[in-house]
């Protein structure tokens, strides 16, 4: 799974990596960056999700890759 954050429309409110700090961390600015190497095992994904439904800026996409 890949998951992409769009800076330019993210507002920078910290719940991603607030709530996710395995997956998400503050770049410096407030904008979040995602570790590139997190182990998506099943335990995250429902936290994931919540995220993603829960930014308020709409600015989390996951994409499923073969
Ligand atoms: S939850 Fe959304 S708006 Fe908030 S910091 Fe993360 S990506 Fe940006």
């Amino acid at each position: 799974m890949r998951i992409l954050v769009d800076i330019d429309t993210c507002t920078a409110c910290r719940l991603c990596y607030d709530t996710l700090p395995q997956v998400f961390a503050d770049r410096g600015d407030g904008i979040p960056i995602v570790w590139l190497r997190v182990k998506m095992d099943d335990s995250l994904k429902p936290s994931l999700l919540e995220v993603v439904e829960s930014c308020p800026s709409n600015s989390i996409q996951l994409e499923e890759v073969g």
